[in-house]
Order: structure tokens, then sequence, then C-alpha cells
């Protein structure tokens, strides 16, 4: 029984940044196809329905957030973001616009093949878990709406959050993994018209750290992404 490889269109102008991608995909079992403009990567998403789309933000023909837009248009298909550090207003674009997640230039190929799986995931299992747990320190339900911390060797203590921190944390687990935007996360916790309440979601993350965090100063799973947004990590 041969597993159907799932086929990466990449829309990259660097000749480079596409052979070192090529090389990591393949050596992973994936399929590539490549574009080098934005208009080649929006006609080639239409034409071979690729599994996901790994996206650079500048390319010669136009802001790749273009791209986002159009395959948004009739697709859901995974885009992950790749750009240079310092572009975090084009990245935000993307991201609002639908993309999923972004990666930051130079990344190594690990990385990448985790963004890639995580993104993967994300997309094709239908019922997203409803327990999910941080490293070996908390537990969250949302079925039952529990949170549980273990400290040390005790058997848990559920930690008691207000309705809008649970919201607020239930959303990150939705999409645990990946970036969420300020903006969506206002608007998903909060409703439309509370976008750029930026003093909310940072009064309430800061709370869900000293609920969550062993050191909330040095968050472990739930991480900043400065001028982006936040995510939430399994993993330490
Ligand atoms: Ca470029």
């Amino acid at each position: 029984m041969t597993e159907i490889a799932a086929v990466v269109l990449v829309v990259e102008d660097e000749a480079q940044m596409r052979t070192f991608v090529r090389i990591a995909l393949e050596s992973h079992g994936f399929q590539m196809l490549e574009a080098p403009t934005a208009s080649e990567g929006i006609r080639q998403a239409r034409t071979y329905s690729p599994d996901l789309v790994l996206l650079d933000l500048g390319l010669p023909d136009a802001d790749g957030s273009i791209v986002t837009r159009r395959i948004r248009e009739y697709s859901r298909v995974p885009i992950l973001v790749i750009s240079a550090r310092g572009n975090e207003e084009s990245k935000v674009k993307a991201l609002d616009e639908g993309a999923n997640d972004y990666l930051t230039k130079p990344f190594g190929s690990a990385e990448l093949m985790a963004r890639i799986r995580v993104a993967l995931r994300n997309v094709t299992s239908r019922d997203a878990p409803s327990v999910v747990r941080l490293g070996d320190d908390v537990e969250i339900d949302l079925v039952r709406r529990s949170v549980t911390l273990r400290t040390g060797t005790s058997a848990g203590e559920e930690v008691h959050l207000t309705p809008m921190e649970f919201k607020l944390l239930a959303t990150l687990v939705r999409n645990v993994g990946t970036v969420q935007t300020h903006h969506q996360l206002l608007e998903e916790v909060w409703g439309p018209g509370h976008e750029n309440q930026m003093q909310y979601l940072r009064v309430y993350m800061t709370q869900l750290r000293h609920k969550l965090e062993r050191e909330p100063a040095r968050p472990r799973y739930l991480l900043t992404e400065t001028g982006i947004g936040y995510r939430l990590r399994t993993e330490a």
C-alpha cells in the first residue's frame, strides 16, 4: 500500500529558498510545486488544489497577501506565510486575511516540517481534541470546561478561570500550535467592534499566565509573538 504524497505549493521568488524547501519537503515524502510570482501562485493554487501553500510575502509582482485573499475566496487550504523579520505589518495582514501561520526567515528544515505538520493536522482533524495537555503542568478540558494544574507529584488541582479567561484560553486551544493575531483573538473572544482593544488582551493574557504558567514572566506555553499576536504551545 502506498501513501499518497501531500502536495505543497511554494510561492517564492528566491530560487535558493525554493531549493532549500524542496530538499526538506521531498526528503519527508512531500511533492512540491513552485511558483516564483504571486500571479503564478494564484493560478497554480486554482489549477492543482495543493494540500498546503507555503507563501513568501515579498514577491516581485505583488504583496503575497493578495495570494491569501484570492485563495480564501474558494478554499480553506492551509497557508503558511514565510517572511523576513521586521515585516510584521504584512504578516498580520496575511494572517488576518486567512493565512494559518507564519515562519520568520531564516528557518531550519526541522522547524519548517514541524509547522507544516501542525497546519495539516489542524485542517484534517475534523474533531478538535477536547482535552489538551500543556507539558506535564496543565490539563485543559473544553467539554467539561475545566483546567487542572499539576504541581510536583500532586494529583492536580482545579484552577478557577473567569468566563472571559476561559473563552480566551479555549480560542487558543482550538488553534493550538498556530499563531492568532491580536485582531482575531479580540474579535473571537470579545466580539466584532473590539478589534482594537489591545489592553483587554494584554490584561487577560497576563491573568492566564499567572494562573497557568510556573513563571508568568517567562511563559512556556502562552507565547507572545511580538507585533503579531499569541500562540499556544503544548511542549515547553
Ligand atoms: Ca521574496
